[in-house]
């Protein structure tokens, strides 16, 4: 890579939260100060992708995607507290206030042999050229350090018309990386936009290839398509272009849809396939048992709560105020609601605690829920001396 008409000496000290806290600046005028210090450098340099889509379309962004002809090495020489990947061919990532902003060095990429990720990648000194690798043509709008809007692809008129369309062949961009199936997909859902029939036709012959995606990944799309407040269309394609069995994911068919994620997920019933976190697992144990309770029965309310019985209510169509009211009504929620403690049942039972107390805590639960005994100290006292005394 030459280096161009060098006006700064190296070694500058990128200081981002300087700039943000003394401007009060936002997300794009810190991503314009990147812009304009890598051009001082003699490099050239766009915001590109997801901030510029979302920017011209009125959406807000999580994160600012940077091209430039600067490779990370002389990025790295620029932004001293930039994270360079170790293999080079990554993007350097530099982060402030949990904004990332990753400047990714213009590229051309060669054979894709795993379907996922390019065998080579070539450094290019040439925006275009860097354009036509990426996916969609509404993500290979770029915007400069004035805010000039740059589109050698053409997004703008895609956007216009609402088109998902790939940056040349369609066969040859999804059989190179299958994650751009799940991608089109997503973006149709969240932007409310259709598929060219090219990206129907090409999606259809090359849905098998989804199976070489890691779970992780097919994870995070179908994460982004499932919380779309469009998800139904998102849920709809996915179905309508058959990619539920590649995608182990057939009983997406039968699920009524929420808007809670892993409520989805837990009746997709895919635990062991798919990743999720402990907590994840146990919400979604949860969300099974209770879909085959009656959501409106007392000590089903109280044993999986209002959150998991109103999702779950919600998908089969019970009525969710009819459940918090129910709920609501409940004379205990907890355990600590009980009106004796362990120590005045052992008591009252003459005894030492012991594990005995559990079962007698899972009675009390079902005969206060049920109505059979009122939360008051005297009562429960009395009924366990009547039902334990010979514990
Ligand atoms: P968002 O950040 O909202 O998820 P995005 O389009 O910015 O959407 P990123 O993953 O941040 O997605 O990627 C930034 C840009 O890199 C994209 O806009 C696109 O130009 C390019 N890109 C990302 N993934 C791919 C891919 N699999 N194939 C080709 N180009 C891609
Ligand atoms: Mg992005």
């Amino acid at each position: 890579m030459q280096l161009m008409n060098n006006k700064k000496p190296f070694g500058f000290l990128f200081c981002l939260k300087k700039w943000y806290n003394k401007d009060g600046d936002d997300m794009l005028n810190v991503a314009k100060k990147i812009l304009s210090e890598i051009e001082e450098h003699g490099y050239v340099a766009y915001i590109v992708g997801g901030y510029v889509r979302d920017y011209l379309l009125g959406n807000t962004s999580n994160d600012i995607d940077i091209c430039t002809n600067a490779t990370p090495k002389e990025l790295k020489e620029i932004f001293l507290d930039a994270l360079v990947p170790p293999d080079d061919y990554g993007s350097v990532i530099v982060t402030f206030n949990n904004i990332q902003f990753s400047i990714t060095t213009f590229r051309r990429e060669h054979s894709y042999l795993d379907h996922r990720h390019p065998d080579e990648v070539q450094y290019v000194d040439n925006l275009y050229q860097d354009l036509l690798r990426r996916d969609f043509t509404i993500n290979s709008i770029c915007m400069d350090k004035d805010e000039n809007i740059i589109d050698l692809l053409h997004g703008k008129d895609d956007m216009n018309k609402k088109f998902i369309r790939t940056i040349g062949n369609s066969d040859q961009k999804f059989s190179q990386d299958a994650l751009r199936i799940l991608r089109a997909i997503r973006f149709a859902t969240t932007l409310d936009f259709c598929l060219t029939d090219d990206v129907n036709k090409a999606i259809t012959k090359h849905k098998k290839l989804l199976s070489s995606l890691s779970y992780e990944r097919k994870r995070e799309e179908l994460d982004k398509i499932f919380t779309s407040t469009n998800a139904k269309r998102g849920i709809s394609l996915l179905i309508e272009l058959n990619l539920l069995e590649e995608l182990e994911i057939p009983k997406l068919r039968e699920v009524h849809y929420t808007d809670s994620l892993m409520a989805i997920w837990a009746l997709l019933d895919v635990v062991s396939i798919y990743p999720f976190t402990s907590n994840e697992k146990d919400l979604m144990k949860d969300i099974h048992e209770a879909y085959l309770l009656n959501n409106l029965d007392p000590y089903v309310l109280y044993r999986y709560g209002l959150y998991v019985n109103s999702v779950v209510g919600e998908m089969k169509g019970e009525s969710s105020s009819e459940i918090t009211r129910i709920y609501n009504l409940l004379p205990i929620h907890s355990r600590r609601d009980i009106d004796a403690t362990g120590d005045e049942i052992c008591a009252c039972l003459s005894k030492a605690p012991g594990s005995y107390l559990k079962e007698i805590y899972e009675d009390l639960e079902h005969a206060i829920l049920y109505g059979k005994l009122e939360n008051k100290k005297e009562d429960i006292l009395s009924y366990c001396i009547s039902s334990y005394h010979e514990l």
